[in-house]
Protein backbone atom coordinates (compact mmCIF):
# COMPACT_ATOMS: atom_id res chain seq x y z
CA UNK A 1 0.00 0.00 0.00
CA UNK A 2 1.20 3.56 -0.73
CA UNK A 3 1.85 5.76 2.00
CA UNK A 4 0.56 9.09 3.03
CA UNK A 5 1.94 12.15 4.03
CA UNK A 6 0.11 13.53 6.79
CA UNK A 7 -0.74 17.36 7.64
CA UNK A 8 -1.69 18.87 10.41
CA UNK A 9 -4.09 21.69 10.26
CA UNK A 10 -5.64 23.67 12.69
CA UNK A 11 -9.69 22.18 13.53
CA UNK A 12 -11.48 25.32 13.49
CA UNK A 13 -10.05 28.87 14.19
CA UNK A 14 -8.16 31.15 12.35
CA UNK A 15 -6.15 29.49 10.27
CA UNK A 16 -8.40 26.13 9.34
CA UNK A 17 -10.26 27.82 6.04
CA UNK A 18 -7.56 29.16 4.11
CA UNK A 19 -5.14 26.29 5.27
CA UNK A 20 -7.77 23.67 3.15
CA UNK A 21 -8.61 26.00 0.44
CA UNK A 22 -4.62 26.00 -0.87
CA UNK A 23 -4.77 22.21 -0.95
CA UNK A 24 -8.45 22.03 -2.19
CA UNK A 25 -6.76 24.25 -5.03
CA UNK A 26 -3.89 21.97 -5.90
CA UNK A 27 -6.78 19.63 -7.25
CA UNK A 28 -6.65 17.47 -4.09
CA UNK A 29 -10.40 16.08 -2.94
CA UNK A 30 -11.30 15.61 0.76
CA UNK A 31 -14.67 16.07 2.70
CA UNK A 32 -13.21 18.51 5.31
CA UNK A 33 -16.22 16.83 7.61
CA UNK A 34 -15.30 19.48 10.46
CA UNK A 35 -16.57 16.59 12.87
CA UNK A 36 -14.35 14.25 11.26
CA UNK A 37 -10.64 14.32 13.87
CA UNK A 38 -8.61 12.51 10.92
CA UNK A 39 -9.79 11.36 6.80
CA UNK A 40 -7.91 10.83 3.64
CA UNK A 41 -7.50 12.65 0.56
CA UNK A 42 -9.52 10.50 -1.93
CA UNK A 43 -7.19 11.46 -4.85
CA UNK A 44 -3.33 12.20 -3.34
CA UNK A 45 -1.31 10.40 -0.90
CA UNK A 46 -2.46 12.83 1.69
CA UNK A 47 -3.94 12.41 5.60
CA UNK A 48 -5.62 15.27 7.49
CA UNK A 49 -5.09 15.65 11.18
CA UNK A 50 -7.46 18.37 12.18
CA UNK A 51 -5.96 19.53 15.68
CA UNK A 52 -5.76 22.89 17.82
CA UNK A 53 -2.92 24.89 16.50
CA UNK A 54 -0.83 24.71 19.09
CA UNK A 55 -0.25 21.04 19.35
CA UNK A 56 0.90 21.31 15.46
CA UNK A 57 4.60 22.04 16.18
CA UNK A 58 4.54 19.32 18.68
CA UNK A 59 3.24 16.95 16.16
CA UNK A 60 5.41 17.26 13.88
CA UNK A 61 8.33 17.21 15.90
CA UNK A 62 7.15 13.72 17.09
CA UNK A 63 5.90 12.34 14.16
CA UNK A 64 2.46 12.48 14.83
CA UNK A 65 2.52 14.14 11.68
CA UNK A 66 4.53 15.05 8.64
CA UNK A 67 4.11 18.55 7.93
CA UNK A 68 1.66 20.88 9.12
CA UNK A 69 0.63 25.09 8.96
CA UNK A 70 0.35 26.61 11.63
CA UNK A 71 1.39 30.60 12.21
CA UNK A 72 4.64 31.83 12.35
CA UNK A 73 3.94 33.24 15.68
CA UNK A 74 3.28 30.11 17.22
CA UNK A 75 6.12 28.68 15.43
CA UNK A 76 8.15 30.94 16.95
CA UNK A 77 7.16 31.11 20.24
CA UNK A 78 7.47 27.24 21.48
CA UNK A 79 11.12 27.41 19.76
CA UNK A 80 11.33 23.67 18.50
CA UNK A 81 13.84 22.84 15.69
CA UNK A 82 11.49 22.31 12.80
CA UNK A 83 12.33 23.52 9.24
CA UNK A 84 10.00 26.26 7.57
CA UNK A 85 9.12 24.52 4.21
CA UNK A 86 7.15 27.52 2.80
CA UNK A 87 6.03 31.08 3.98
CA UNK A 88 2.33 30.53 3.06
CA UNK A 89 1.45 34.48 3.14
CA UNK A 90 -1.79 34.43 4.47
CA UNK A 91 -3.67 34.95 8.38
CA UNK A 92 -1.27 37.73 8.45
CA UNK A 93 -1.31 39.44 11.89
CA UNK A 94 0.90 40.95 14.02
CA UNK A 95 2.57 41.19 17.84
CA UNK A 96 1.88 44.48 19.16
CA UNK A 97 2.64 46.74 22.21
CA UNK A 98 -0.82 47.78 23.32
CA UNK A 99 -1.51 49.94 26.60
CA UNK A 100 -4.36 51.73 28.20
CA UNK A 101 -5.49 55.36 27.04
CA UNK A 102 -4.30 57.32 30.01
CA UNK A 103 -1.00 55.53 29.39
CA UNK A 104 1.84 57.45 27.45
CA UNK A 105 3.77 55.60 25.97
CA UNK A 106 7.45 57.09 24.85
CA UNK A 107 9.15 53.24 23.58
CA UNK A 108 9.42 50.10 24.60
CA UNK A 109 12.19 51.77 27.50
CA UNK A 110 9.20 52.98 29.21
CA UNK A 111 8.29 49.65 30.02
CA UNK A 112 10.69 49.22 32.33
CA UNK A 113 9.54 47.54 35.40
CA UNK A 114 5.92 46.97 34.29
CA UNK A 115 3.75 44.19 34.21
CA UNK A 116 3.22 42.97 30.35
CA UNK A 117 0.01 40.34 29.65
CA UNK A 118 0.70 37.99 26.82
CA UNK A 119 0.24 34.88 25.62
CA UNK A 120 3.89 35.31 23.62
CA UNK A 121 6.18 35.43 26.32
CA UNK A 122 9.50 33.82 24.82
CA UNK A 123 8.77 36.46 21.28
CA UNK A 124 8.24 39.44 23.93
CA UNK A 125 11.51 38.03 25.96
CA UNK A 126 13.27 38.16 23.09
CA UNK A 127 12.40 41.65 22.01
CA UNK A 128 12.55 43.34 25.29
CA UNK A 129 16.01 41.32 25.82
CA UNK A 130 17.13 43.10 22.67
CA UNK A 131 16.15 46.69 23.52
CA UNK A 132 17.49 46.13 27.45
CA UNK A 133 14.35 46.61 28.92
CA UNK A 134 13.44 44.07 32.12
CA UNK A 135 9.42 43.81 32.93
CA UNK A 136 7.94 40.96 34.76
CA UNK A 137 5.09 38.93 32.78
CA UNK A 138 1.45 38.05 33.60
CA UNK A 139 1.03 34.83 31.37
CA UNK A 140 -2.51 34.50 29.68
CA UNK A 141 -3.60 32.35 27.15
CA UNK A 142 -6.25 34.30 26.11
CA UNK A 143 -8.65 37.38 26.22
CA UNK A 144 -5.34 39.51 27.17
CA UNK A 145 -6.80 42.51 26.16
CA UNK A 146 -9.39 42.85 29.94
CA UNK A 147 -6.10 42.14 32.18
CA UNK A 148 -4.78 46.18 32.19
CA UNK A 149 -8.99 46.91 33.39
CA UNK A 150 -8.87 44.03 35.86
CA UNK A 151 -6.04 45.48 37.86
CA UNK A 152 -3.17 42.29 36.58
CA UNK A 153 -1.39 44.08 34.30
CA UNK A 154 0.10 47.96 32.98
CA UNK A 155 0.33 46.64 29.47
CA UNK A 156 -0.35 43.53 27.06
CA UNK A 157 1.14 42.40 23.92
CA UNK A 158 -1.09 40.62 22.03
CA UNK A 159 -1.72 39.57 18.40
CA UNK A 160 -3.47 41.99 16.37
CA UNK A 161 -5.01 42.19 13.36
CA UNK A 162 -7.20 45.48 13.06
CA UNK A 163 -7.16 46.58 16.25
CA UNK A 164 -10.76 46.78 16.98
CA UNK A 165 -10.68 44.54 20.34
CA UNK A 166 -8.22 46.65 21.45
CA UNK A 167 -10.30 49.80 21.13
CA UNK A 168 -13.43 48.18 22.59
CA UNK A 169 -11.14 47.61 25.72
CA UNK A 170 -10.02 51.00 26.18
CA UNK A 171 -6.45 50.17 24.62
CA UNK A 172 -4.36 51.66 21.92
CA UNK A 173 -1.92 49.70 20.16
CA UNK A 174 1.31 51.91 20.46
CA UNK A 175 4.48 49.84 18.93
CA UNK A 176 4.18 46.96 16.45
CA UNK A 177 7.11 44.24 17.44
CA UNK A 178 6.80 41.43 15.18
CA UNK A 179 4.60 40.37 12.27
CA UNK A 180 3.60 36.52 11.34
CA UNK A 181 2.07 34.59 8.60
CA UNK A 182 0.76 30.89 8.22
CA UNK A 183 4.16 28.85 7.19
CA UNK A 184 3.94 25.17 6.37
CA UNK A 185 6.51 23.26 8.96
CA UNK A 186 7.92 19.70 9.04
CA UNK A 187 11.07 18.32 10.39
CA UNK A 188 14.68 19.13 9.17
CA UNK A 189 14.75 15.22 7.69
CA UNK A 190 11.29 13.59 7.12
CA UNK A 191 13.00 10.01 7.11
CA UNK A 192 11.38 8.61 5.00
CA UNK A 193 11.67 8.67 1.06
CA UNK A 194 8.11 7.46 -0.57
CA UNK A 195 6.87 10.67 2.02
CA UNK A 196 9.42 12.87 0.69
CA UNK A 197 8.67 12.48 -2.99
CA UNK A 198 4.67 13.19 -2.01
CA UNK A 199 5.78 16.11 -0.20
CA UNK A 200 8.05 17.38 -3.22
CA UNK A 201 4.28 16.87 -5.46
CA UNK A 202 2.24 18.60 -3.23
CA UNK A 203 4.70 21.18 -3.05
CA UNK A 204 5.16 21.72 -7.17
CA UNK A 205 1.35 22.05 -6.46
CA UNK A 206 0.90 24.80 -3.95
CA UNK A 207 3.83 26.35 -5.33
CA UNK A 208 1.69 26.75 -9.06
CA UNK A 209 -1.48 27.37 -6.84
CA UNK A 210 0.75 30.39 -5.09
CA UNK A 211 2.20 31.83 -8.18
CA UNK A 212 -1.64 31.83 -9.41
CA UNK A 213 -2.72 34.02 -7.50
CA UNK A 214 0.02 36.69 -7.22
CA UNK A 215 -0.50 37.26 -10.44
CA UNK A 216 -2.91 38.28 -13.18
CA UNK A 217 -3.56 37.43 -16.62
CA UNK A 218 -4.15 40.67 -18.80
CA UNK A 219 -5.19 41.44 -22.59
CA UNK A 220 -5.34 44.89 -24.19
CA UNK A 221 -4.85 46.63 -27.79
CA UNK A 222 -2.08 48.71 -28.38
CA UNK A 223 -1.02 50.93 -30.82
CA UNK A 224 2.16 49.40 -32.35
CA UNK A 225 4.40 52.14 -32.02
CA UNK A 226 4.17 51.69 -28.44
CA UNK A 227 4.84 48.33 -28.25
CA UNK A 228 8.39 48.62 -26.88
CA UNK A 229 8.19 50.61 -24.32
CA UNK A 230 5.07 48.50 -23.59
CA UNK A 231 7.67 44.95 -23.22
CA UNK A 232 9.52 47.28 -20.97
CA UNK A 233 6.82 47.64 -18.79
CA UNK A 234 5.32 44.04 -18.59
CA UNK A 235 7.98 41.39 -19.65
CA UNK A 236 5.72 38.65 -19.25
CA UNK A 237 6.89 34.78 -18.46
CA UNK A 238 9.21 35.30 -21.25
CA UNK A 239 8.44 38.26 -23.25
CA UNK A 240 4.76 39.04 -24.38
CA UNK A 241 2.75 37.49 -26.35
CA UNK A 242 1.67 39.71 -29.54
CA UNK A 243 -0.48 39.66 -32.09
CA UNK A 244 -1.95 41.91 -35.27
CA UNK A 245 -5.12 43.37 -34.73
CA UNK A 246 -7.10 43.87 -38.33
CA UNK A 247 -6.93 47.40 -38.16
CA UNK A 248 -3.47 48.33 -39.31
CA UNK A 249 -1.57 49.93 -36.94
CA UNK A 250 -2.91 48.10 -33.80
CA UNK A 251 -1.80 44.81 -32.15
CA UNK A 252 -3.23 42.66 -29.06
CA UNK A 253 -0.74 42.07 -26.15
CA UNK A 254 -0.98 39.31 -23.63
CA UNK A 255 1.12 39.07 -20.53
CA UNK A 256 1.26 38.11 -17.03
CA UNK A 257 1.49 41.27 -14.45
CA UNK A 258 2.35 40.85 -10.81
CA UNK A 259 -0.87 41.55 -8.38
CA UNK A 260 1.41 44.06 -6.07
CA UNK A 261 2.58 46.13 -9.58
CA UNK A 262 -0.93 45.79 -10.93
CA UNK A 263 -2.11 49.34 -10.61
CA UNK A 264 1.34 50.52 -11.56
CA UNK A 265 1.34 49.25 -14.70
CA UNK A 266 -2.28 49.59 -15.80
CA UNK A 267 -1.71 53.84 -15.34
CA UNK A 268 1.67 53.09 -17.41
CA UNK A 269 -0.55 51.39 -20.43
CA UNK A 270 -3.35 53.72 -20.08
CA UNK A 271 -0.81 56.43 -20.99
CA UNK A 272 0.68 54.41 -23.47
CA UNK A 273 -2.88 54.42 -25.51
CA UNK A 274 -3.68 50.67 -24.41
CA UNK A 275 -7.51 50.16 -24.51
CA UNK A 276 -10.14 47.56 -23.94
CA UNK A 277 -7.28 45.50 -20.86
CA UNK A 278 -9.03 42.70 -19.53
CA UNK A 279 -7.44 41.27 -16.70
CA UNK A 280 -8.25 37.75 -15.50
CA UNK A 281 -7.47 35.69 -12.75
CA UNK A 282 -5.28 32.52 -13.35
CA UNK A 283 -5.97 29.30 -11.32
CA UNK A 284 -2.46 27.59 -11.53
CA UNK A 285 1.09 29.00 -12.96
CA UNK A 286 4.01 26.66 -13.43
CA UNK A 287 7.38 28.98 -14.14
P1 LIG B 1 -6.99 26.77 18.68
O1 LIG B 1 -8.33 26.47 19.22
O2 LIG B 1 -6.69 25.97 17.46
O3 LIG B 1 -5.89 26.72 19.68
P2 LIG B 1 -6.53 29.64 18.72
O4 LIG B 1 -7.64 30.34 19.41
O5 LIG B 1 -5.25 29.42 19.44
O6 LIG B 1 -7.09 28.27 18.13
P3 LIG B 1 -6.86 31.41 16.41
O7 LIG B 1 -7.43 32.60 17.08
O8 LIG B 1 -7.72 30.63 15.50
O9 LIG B 1 -6.11 30.41 17.42
O10 LIG B 1 -5.58 31.95 15.60
C1 LIG B 1 -4.73 31.07 14.95
C2 LIG B 1 -3.62 31.85 14.29
O11 LIG B 1 -4.17 32.75 13.32
C3 LIG B 1 -2.80 32.75 15.19
O12 LIG B 1 -1.79 32.05 15.87
C4 LIG B 1 -2.21 33.73 14.19
O13 LIG B 1 -1.09 33.18 13.54
C5 LIG B 1 -3.32 33.88 13.15
N1 LIG B 1 -4.09 35.15 13.25
C6 LIG B 1 -4.44 35.94 12.21
N2 LIG B 1 -5.12 37.03 12.57
C7 LIG B 1 -5.21 36.99 13.87
C8 LIG B 1 -5.82 37.86 14.85
N3 LIG B 1 -6.43 38.98 14.51
N4 LIG B 1 -5.77 37.49 16.13
C9 LIG B 1 -5.18 36.35 16.47
N5 LIG B 1 -4.57 35.51 15.59
C10 LIG B 1 -4.58 35.81 14.31
MG1 LIG C 1 -4.31 27.87 19.93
Amino acid sequence: MEKMLRIAVQKSGRLSEKSLEIIKNCGIKFGSDSRVLKEQASNFPIEFLYVRDDDIPTYVRDGVADIGIVGRNEYDEQAIDLAIIRDLGFAKCRLSIAVPNDFTYTGLSCLQGKRIATSYPHILAGVLKENKVTASFVQVSGSVEVTPAVGISDAICDLVSTGATLAMNGLREVETIYTSTAVMIGRNEMGDDQKSSILKRLMLRIDAVMRANNYKYVIFNLPEEHLDQVARIVGGMKSPTVTRLMEKGWVSVQTVVAEDTFWDVFEQLKDLGAQGILVTPIEKMTE
